[in-house]
């Protein structure tokens, strides 16, 4: 379904953001556009002053980020936007950004010069590491390394690494395995071909499909979202049956569930 938006159109402010001196001593015309995306506005249906987002206090906010900054780029003002947007009222689900520099020092004829960005509320994410080929550790810690690398993930919290006898197939290594969560704007098929990426990296010695792997990243939970494809199925169907999940996934989130087999599951390094 479409969500509901709020548009603020071509606001103009006096900005200092540019590469060069000049234009941060100066200044020049900054042009903002912002759409404001919302699952439902509730004031649709109360006629409450409460019940939407404040257009005034949003102006405010763009204006205070656009007159005060000294930054190099667009680009970067438009995120300092978004972030301030998201930041200023929990229930906007989604914000565009349009900064424009109608006066900016390139030569030649042109309307405008302008970037525009598009971000979504960061969910909290847990996924679920395990590694049992070669030297897990390493593969555990390349992988996280990868995923903080990502663009659009931060907050990391990192569970301690157990050592942990294998499910299923039992004629194979012991694991090592681990929880990871962060919090992210990467939508979740997204992030499910990034974590394919990552896995596939670290996969390359890897030639028996069903057997022992260097690296397995498995998406437990994002945020509270529900989703039941093949492909990707959130909360990970198997979580709640496996230990090797349940103890490090403690550590970040209270799930108030113990396990049976918890106390085959040792610890193997603290963080
Ligand atoms: P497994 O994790 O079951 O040992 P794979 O890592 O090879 O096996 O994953 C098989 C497929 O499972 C992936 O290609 C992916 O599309 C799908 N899948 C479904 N739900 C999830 C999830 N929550 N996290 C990761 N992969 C998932
Ligand atoms: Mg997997």
């Amino acid at each position: 379904m479409e969500l509901d938006k709020i548009t603020l159109s071509r606001m103009e402010f006096e900005g200092h953001t540019g590469c060069f001196d000049f234009e941060k001593t100066n200044g020049q015309k900054f042009i903002v556009t912002i759409d404001i995306f919302i699952d439902r506005i509730k004031g649709c249906y109360t006629d409450e002053l409460a019940d939407t987002v404040a257009y005034d206090k949003v102006y405010e906010i763009t204006k205070q980020i656009v007159t005060s900054d000294r930054g190099n780029l667009i680009e970067c003002l438009a995120q300092k936007i978004a972030d301030g947007v998201l930041e200023y009222d929990k229930r906007i689900d989604k914000v565009q950004v349009t900064v424009s520099k109608p006066e900016a020092p390139v030569k030649g004829i042109f309307e405008t010069m302008e970037v525009t960005v598009t971000r979504c509320r960061k969910e909290f994410v847990i996924l679920s590491l395990g590694s049992n080929l070669g030297d897990r550790e390493a593969n555990i810690l390349a992988a996280e390394q990868a995923l903080k690398e990502l663009s659009g993930t931060e907050g990391f919290k990192y569970a301690s690494i157990y050592e942990t006898e294998p499910v299923g197939l039992e004629e194979q290594p012991y694991f090592l395995n681990t929880c990871v969560g962060f919090y992210t704007d990467i939508e979740p098929f997204d992030l499910l071909d990034k974590i394919h990426v990552i896995e596939n990296r670290l996969m390359r010695t890897r030639d028996v499909h069903w057997g022992p792997r260097t690296i397995d990243i498995d998406i437990i939970f994002y945020g509270d979202r529900v989703i039941m494809k093949p492909e990707l199925t959130v909360p990970h169907p198997m979580w709640h049956l496996r230990s090797f999940v349940i103890v490090p996934l403690r550590e970040i989130k209270d799930v108030g569930l113990d396990h049976p087999d918890d106390k085959e599951v040792t610890l193997y390094r603290k963080r």
